[in-house]
């Protein structure tokens, strides 16, 4: 069983045990708002000043992006999605210095960090850093599935939900301009080997560090002097992102572990993440060491219950962070989750097969259902369960009922999507981690508005 940090975790097990559910970021609903609602100060539109000569914009889009003072230039680490919002951070860094930008550093390929370079340039020449194997980001799937994975995407951060229903998306905002996303991209100029990179920018000591964990390209950016670390999306607050929902290959959990425990080992007096606020102080190493130890105990707990021939299901009911780690606010669920990291692990390591002889020739799903259904005492029987279940507020059973319904040729089908819709909602209306929200509602609302078809829901 997954617990969720401090006191939200009793309220969790208790909703988990009374009503059969399966995730342990489900609370009440007015808990999970207020969590949700307390979050979104993690990325409310302001400029921090991270130290002397270290400008950090939050909240100008999904990401963050900061500017490094020199003598004789301004270094800008990660450039938003756009042009547009980027310019916007821009302008508000030039309250705090109007030299020109020297340097361009990308921490790594994910688009909200790197498509808005031109908003920062105008028609300057600048360098622009980023590691040698750049770009390699999302090349673990292949372009055939883009269909999927945009519509996946969309679900995930919520982009199509009405203003009533969004919250956040976890580490960022709801809600943020995307039609310039891409445009103002610059390709590196600057490629640095994997390994240790010291140099001197605009008269400010640097040093690229490679650190894969969330994409295989990313670095995260030392300052020496200032003690400034930038983590890129190795770390923000909130549980990591070992697996996306929108659809990603697998992302080397003991790298990222082994890439944050190194930040540590650093020591900084900042920490700027890629997304949410900078820590400032001794929190700063704290928060690394117990991010990077998180990541290792879920991959090691996965990995125990693996060799004991146990399957990701039951697995990732196990799993739990330990004791110590719960209560961390950087390490609530509001991203990832324990659950779909287990199962990210399990499959990364082993692929699909659980190791369990049933599951190598499963039934076909229309001959499990009528299977099932007369298990219930006919179709009838299952749909009243369904319904009760529903009425229960057993919202996973339900869901879980009305895919069996829907695949009944004397099921009614209208009624079980009816019933998964209101499934649907009851789970989002609960749920404190924002991609499973996002997910829940966008979901309902495509099944609700009729675009997609049986086979789909
Ligand atoms: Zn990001």
């Amino acid at each position: 069983m997954t617990i969720k940090s401090g006191f939200m975790g009793v309220l969790a097990l208790s909703l988990a045990a009374s009503q059969g559910v399966s995730a342990g970021t489900q609370v009440d609903p007015a808990t999970a708002l207020s969590m949700l609602k307390a979050q979104n100060q993690q990325f409310e539109q302001q400029v921090v000043k991270v130290a002397d000569n270290v400008y950090t914009a939050v909240g100008f889009h999904g990401a963050n992006t900061s500017m490094i003072v020199g003598d004789d230039g301004v270094i800008i680490v990660d450039t938003l999605r756009g042009p547009k919002s980027a310019a916007s951070a821009y302008s508000a860094f030039r309250a705090y210095s109007d030299k020109p930008v020297k340097a361009i550093i990308y921490t790594h390929s994910h688009g909200d960090h790197i498509g808005g370079a031109s908003g920062f340039t105008g028609a300057e020449q600048v360098e622009i850093y980023a590691m040698e194997s750049f770009g390699s980001a999302e090349e673990g799937l292949n372009k055939s599935v883009n269909p999927i994975k945009i519509k996946r995407n969309v679900r995930q951060f919520g982009r199509n939900l009405p203003p009533h229903e969004r919250t956040n998306r976890g580490v960022a905002p709801a809600g943020t301009e995307d039609r310039d996303g891409g445009t103002g991209f610059l390709a590196p100029t600057v490629k640095i080997p994997h390994g240790i990179h010291k140099t001197t920018i605009a008269g400010v000591d640097l040093e690229f560090h490679y650190g894969p964990g969330e994409t295989d390209d990313a670095m995260f950016v030392w300052l020496p002097a200032e003690k400034v670390l930038f983590s890129g999306d190795n770390f923000y607050s909130a549980f990591p992102n070992l697996y996306a929902i929108r659809g990603t290959a697998y992302r080397d959990v003991l790298d990222w572990s082994a890439s944050v425990a190194k930040m540590a080992e650093l020591k900084p007096r900042s920490l700027v993440p890629g997304h949410t606020l900078p820590i400032q102080g001794a929190a700063a190493t704290t928060a690394l060491a117990d991010y990077s130890e998180a990541i290792r105990s879920v991959y090691d707990q996965t990995v125990t219950g693996i060799n004991e021939g146990k399957s990701p299901e039951q697995i990732a009911h196990e799993v739990a962070l330990p004791e110590h780690l719960r209560d961390k606010p950087y390490l609530t669920e509001f991203y990832g989750t324990v659950h779909h990291a287990v199962r990210a692990i399990y499959v990364g390591l082993l692929g699909w097969f659980d190791g369990n002889p049933t599951t190598l020739n499963p039934l076909e799903p229309r001959l499990r259902a009528e299977k099932i259904a007369e298990l219930a005492g006919g179709t009838r029987k299952l749909t009243r369960q369904m319904q009760g279940a529903l009425k229960k507020r057993d919202y996973q059973w339900a869901l879980e009922l009305a895919d069996q319904v829907k695949w009944l040729p004397d099921g009614d089908q209208k009624l079980a999507r009816e019933v998964k819709i209101k499934a649907l909602r009851g789970l989002a209306e609960r749920e404190y981690n924002a991609p499973n929200r996002n997910y829940y509602l966008s979901y309902a609302n495509e099944l609700e508005s009729g675009q997609l078809n049986q086979i789909w829901f």
